[in-house]
């Protein structure tokens, strides 16, 4: 915990020196952007800020305004910009404190000589007490500076775990889905985008399942949009019961969701859809209590697992082109699309095997 602090707190004491070497623009969204950079949390982020450097030498207005709004844009942009201004706030707070304690030392610097010059000319002991309690009077008032420096340094240290816990919270918000309690789609590229393998990664670092409702338009119809938003926090529910600690689950899209499994190979990937498949199928809504349950829910699957021909979109287009294959069969099942890669005078050749269950 104290860790953490320290290192926010380390962070914050780069950003003020890293943005005069950059001699970038000293207002909120700049802060914003340059205390990510400091961070190094988001990689991304840093890649185009250094991109930018490189090219342009610093970051114009414009071109951080457009990294703000490219990385750090968020629902709750508007609470990110309030606490990123508290924390320029607090940085300001600290940098007086500072000020002021050095003021407070310099002085006790020139009483300390004084102090030392009357001694050596005090001739009676009546000088040399009177020359002493002043002495204390005045090492009390500095110790009592320091004292209040030590204090606002404390409090900073508080503020900047509590911004920070707030940022976090403003962060995960983002990317999360409030219907289903699962990552929206944002978050679902952030999380592909951190699980893609590198090229030439082998078969089966990484599966992918898409689901969608079957036939949710008629849920919509018949029980009204309340009721089909309730069938999508329950699918939301028993995607995440099933899925455990093995993968991440997103809400893709309206009525559609997405699995990440990393490390599986195409029959445990398979494995899992079905059995996500069987328990939306086996559960049961209810529109009131004591009434009838909706008809049963299902969805139809595609499962692709990584090859190393792939890349991120190429990965969920076979996903999708499975799931809609699913849909086509009949809906309520899975199909996995499996890669197959051969060399066939030295190209690289891939053949499409498509398996439903
Ligand atoms: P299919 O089996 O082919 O998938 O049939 P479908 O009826 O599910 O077809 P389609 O995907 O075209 O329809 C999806 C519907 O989902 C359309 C849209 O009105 C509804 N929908 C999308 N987002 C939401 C939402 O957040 N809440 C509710 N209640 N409905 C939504
Ligand atoms: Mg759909
Ligand atoms: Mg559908």
């Amino acid at each position: 915990m104290y860790e953490e602090d320290d290192r926010d707190v380390n962070v914050l004491k780069t950003v003020l020196p890293l943005m005069s070497r950059h001699a970038a623009g000293y207002h909120p969204i700049s802060y914003a952007v340059w205390y990510e950079y400091a961070k190094g949390a988001r990689p991304d982020l840093r890649r185009n800020v250094d991109e930018e450097l490189a090219q342009h030498e610093r970051l114009t207005v414009a071109l951080t305004y457009s990294i703000y709004s490219r990385y750090l844009v968020q629902p709750a942009e508007q609470a990110l910009m309030t606490a990123r201004t508290n924390l320029l706030e607090l940085a300001d707070q600290v940098k007086h404190a500072v000020y002021e304690a050095n003021q407070g030392t310099a002085e006790f610097d020139s009483h300390l000589s004084e102090f030392q010059r009357r001694l050596s000319t005090a001739t009676t002991v009546q000088d040399l007490g009177t020359n002493v309690s002043s002495m204390q009077a005045e090492t009390r008032r500095v110790s009592d500076g320091f004292g209040k420096l030590t204090n606002e340094l404390e409090q900073s240290k508080v503020e900047v775990k509590r911004l920070t816990e707030e940022l976090h919270r403003i962060r995960e918000d983002a990317l999360t889905d409030a219907l289903s309690g699962l990552l929206n789609r944002r978050g679902f590229d952030r999380e592909l985008e951190r699980l893609t393998p590198p090229d030439s990664a082998p078969e089966g670092t990484l599966a992918l399942i898409m689901l969608d409702i079957d036939h949710f338009k008629k849920v919509n119809d018949t029980y009204g949009h309340p009721l089909g938003d309730r069938v999508i926090a329950a699918v939301g529910q028993s995607i995440r019961e099933c899925l455990g600690q093995a993968g991440v689950a997103a809400r893709y899209g309206g009525e559609e969701f997405a699995v990440l499994l990393p490390s599986h190979k195409i029959e445990l990937a398979e494995r899992m859809a079905q059995s996500i498949r069987t328990r939306i199928e086996q559960g049961t809504i209810r529109r009131r209590h004591g009434e009838a349950p909706v008809g049963a829910v299902t969805v139809s699957a595609g499962v692709a697992v990584w090859h190393s021909e792939d890349d991120a979109s190429s990965l969920i287009e076979r996903a999708d082109r499975a799931l809609y294959a699913s849909k086509r069969a009949g809906r309520n099942r899975v199909t996995v699309d499996c890669l197959q890669s051969g060399q066939s005078d030295g190209v690289q050749v891939a053949a499409r095997v498509v398996s439903a269950s």
